[in-house]
């Protein structure tokens, strides 16, 4: 993808009960997932966000398989640039380097954690973990299989979607924001 079409915002995403739901999960004897159901809106959300230009990262606890899997029974597989699995690290969600082996995978430093969102449903791994790593924390909230209440400050998230449309909202929204923000203190133009 050329340099002119990358969006400024970068997406980390979680997997489990964000993107993939979790209780339609089939195992196999290994206990890999050999196939699941997206939430509602999730395959379009992605790959619209992909075709947009947007560069995102998959920061997911669980196996290198079973996201393999999942991602290519939806024709997905090209969506995330970088994947930092926690099988292969191997530690999980909200440890740091989960967080950085994403950051480092896209080439990214630590001056591009402004632009960065973590989305994801789980607040104390997801939005805890993204807030302790300095990068913006935002809570998919559909799943009633996990607390909604945050349990320490650190754990509050900085946005809240409920739906796939609600999130590509939010997503056009923070990347028009950080345009605004690189446009900021640039010199009038001699007509103005
Ligand atoms: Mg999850």
């Amino acid at each position: 993808m050329s340099e002119c079409k990358r969006k400024k915002l970068i997406l980390f995403w979680d997997s489990g009960d964000t993107i993939v739901e979790e209780v339609t999960e089939v195992r196999n004897e290994r206990g890999i997932v050999t196939s699941a159901k997206l939430h509602e809106g999730c395959t379009e959300l992605l790959l619209r966000l992909y075709q947009e230009g947007f560069r995102m990262a998959l920061v997911a606890d669980g196996e290198v398989e079973s996201f393999e899997n999942i991602y290519r029974q939806h024709e997905l597989e090209s969506v995330f640039e970088v994947r930092a699995v926690s099988e292969a690290l191997p530690e999980r969600k909200p440890a740091a380097i989960m967080f950085q082996t994403a950051l480092d995978g896209l080439g990214l430093c630590a001056q591009d954690k402004e632009r960065i969102v973590m989305i994801g449903n789980h607040l104390m791994r997801d939005i805890g973990g993204a807030n302790h790593f300095g990068i913006t924390s935002i809570f998919f909230d559909w799943t009633t299989r996990y607390t909604k209440e945050p349990q320490a400050l650190e754990e509050q998230p900085d946005y809240i979607a409920h739906s796939a449309e609600e999130l590509y909202e939010l997503i056009q929204r923070l990347e028009a924001e950080l345009r605004g923000k690189e446009n900021y203190g640039e010199p009038l133009s001699e007509n103005s």
